[in-house]
């Protein structure tokens, strides 16, 4: 895993290059704000470990301008000043996690390896509408923290409309998808099948809206 370092200490740094680089971890490193918005365009990094008092451009502004970018990259804050005021500003500004100096290198590599895999979840396999989501790696569906059981068919209909993404789905997509194979049935099939799946979708904050001369569309309840 390749990470990019922000980091004007360069003691500090020096020993986080080699600490990290011992557990696997490619480290590069910059000692300048300015310097990391260009070291991320050149390269893709699995996560950036920010300082937040950076000469150059300070660390909350780098934070911005990346999150204004819409920069999917994981940033975990380093400070010296720790306070409950200053973690919920850089939480809210789009920082993925938070560290206070002097701190243990494990704990900076356990937040980092939780880090990053929440961001390959989220790249990778997970689709969400409301409280509902589908884990495309497990092939499961989860309401909140539970696992949300259906039909095989039922299953086939909800996953179809969530991998979908909010773009509304006419009757005859929806057919084709779900019953693939299939020959004899008919469109009544889905009306069917979407009945009985709103039914099931009932107190979950999810529902299957009917868009008019366009199709189906999964939404969360406003
Ligand atoms: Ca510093």
């Amino acid at each position: 895993m390749r990470l990019l370092l922000a980091e004007d200490e360069s003691a500090l740094a020096d020993w986080l290059v080699r600490a990290l680089a011992q557990s696997g971890f490619q480290v590069d490193w910059v000692a300048d704000g300015r310097l990391v918005r260009r070291a991320l365009r050149a390269t893709r990094y699995d996560a950036l470990i920010l300082d937040l008092g950076l000469p150059g451009l300070a660390g909350e502004e780098v934070l911005l301008s990346l999150r204004e970018d819409e920069d999917p990259v994981p940033i975990l804050i380093l400070t010296a000043r720790d306070t409950l005021a200053q973690r919920v500003a850089t939480l809210k500004a789009g920082a993925d996690d938070f560290l206070a100096k002097p701190f243990e290198v494990e704990e900076l590599e356990a937040r980092l390896q939780a880090l990053i895999r929440r961001s390959k979840g989220r790249e990778v396999s997970k689709f969400s509408c409301g409280r509902l989501a589908y884990d495309a790696s497990t092939k499961r569906f989860e309401l909140g923290h539970e696992v949300f059981t259906l039909t095989a068919r039922e299953h086939a209909l909800l996953r179809t409309l969530i991998l979908a993404g909010g773009e509304p789905l006419s009757k005859r997509e929806l057919l084709e998808r779900v019953f693939t194979g299939d020959a004899e049935v008919h469109a009544q099939a889905v009306e069917v099948l979407i009945h009985r799946l709103r039914k099931r979708l009932l107190h979950t904050g999810t529902q299957i809206a009917t868009l008019r001369g366009l199709g189906y569309v999964l939404e969360a309840v406003p």
